[in-house]
């Protein structure tokens, strides 16, 4: 370990192996579900990591990034600002920062309150944006809860600046996760008759993506299976 590029190499075989298991988990799922693989979109959660993982993700194909938290996610992106690259965010959004995180993301999968949407808005142009359902009975884990789902929906979809794609959910722990995201699928059937275009589905993590891609993901979150445990946060 003495020879730096050294390790550098082993952390790139290392990445590019778990990314390669990943796809090939990816494509076992769609085969399995009758999808195509091409409809699942894979943004690489790449919260708590330096800036060197996401180059070289990008050195091995990766176009969608995934961040958590403003301040990191600003300055990675100012950071990177060469790469074509596609910002998702996915943490929870302040009121008072949602202005900035919608400056720098390029979809934001967590709107998940009226005064959020109202904080989006914008005259100038227009993001792409989840709502995010809450499959708990804590409030505190983010996300609408499904009794309050249609009147967000409906605040989205006429507000403008904010185009809405669909659903966004985390499964809870201690339930089934194929049934947690069979609920996100009825869910997203409800919803499309007020937004007939909010087609698609932001679920499915390290340990539940296949489970995801059954109930019909089109856009998978996944972090420490591709990109190994992550750092402690500083
Ligand atoms: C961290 C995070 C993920 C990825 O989690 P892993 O278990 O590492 O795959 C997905 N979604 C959200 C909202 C996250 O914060």
């Amino acid at each position: 370990m003495s020879d730096p590029d050294l390790a550098g190499l082993r952390d790139l075989a290392g990445l590019a192996e778990r990314l390669a298991a990943v796809r090939s988990g990816i494509a076992a799922a769609a085969a399995s579900a009758g999808r195509d693989q091409r409809d699942i979109v894979t943004v690489v959660v790449t919260k708590f990591h330096p800036v060197t993982l996401i180059e070289q993700l990008v050195a091995l194909g990766v176009h969608d990034v995934g961040e958590n938290r403003h301040q990191e996610a600003q300055a990675k992106v100012e950071a990177l600002a060469g790469l074509d690259l596609t910002w998702h965010f996915v943490g929870q959004v302040q009121g008072k920062k949602a202005k900035q995180v919608r400056a720098y993301a390029d979809v934001i999968h967590s709107v998940d309150r009226a005064s959020l949407v109202d904080a989006l808005s914008s005259e100038s142009d227009v993001i792409d944006c989840f709502v995010q359902v809450n499959l708990t009975d804590d409030p505190a884990r983010g996300g609408v809860d499904p009794g309050l789902l249609d009147p967000l929906v409906e605040r989205v979809l006429s507000t403008s600046g904010l185009r809405l794609l669909g659903l966004m959910a985390v499964a809870p722990l201690g339930e089934e996760p194929r049934r947690a995201f069979a609920r996100v699928r009825e869910l997203g059937e409800r919803i499309r008759l007020l937004a007939p275009e909010a087609k698609f589905l932001s679920m499915g993590m390290s340990q539940d993506y296949p489970e995801a891609i059954s109930e019909g993901a089109t856009h998978l979150r996944i972090g420490t299976a591709i990109t190994g445990n992550r750092p402690v946060p500083g």
